[in-house]
């Protein structure tokens, strides 16, 4: 753990961002801290890989639950597995 300290900086915005791409992703972010992630990505080949794959996953499973909005559905089918668990 001694890397040179020029890196430190560089490393930290990494961090920062990387922390953030999830919330990026789901569009939680105030637009100006959705810019900081989005200057970032684009002058960080590493962070935009980090980037593209997160993406990539969300994007699937956004796909594989159609209905975004199904809440009365999902805590059903919770419930049925909480009892079933219960045997
Ligand atoms: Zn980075």
């Amino acid at each position: 753990m001694s890397a040179p300290s020029h890196d430190h900086d560089e490393m930290d915005e990494c961090v920062a961002a990387l922390a953030r791409v999830h919330a990026f992703l789901h569009s939680e972010l105030v637009e100006a801290d959705a810019d900081v992630i989005r200057v970032h990505l684009h002058a960080c080949e590493r962070c935009m890989e980090n980037y593209e794959i997160e993406s990539t996953i969300t994007e699937m499973i956004q796909r594989s639950q159609p209905e975004e909005k199904a809440p009365d559905t999902l805590l059903a089918r919770v419930s049925t597995m909480r009892i079933t668990r219960r045997f």
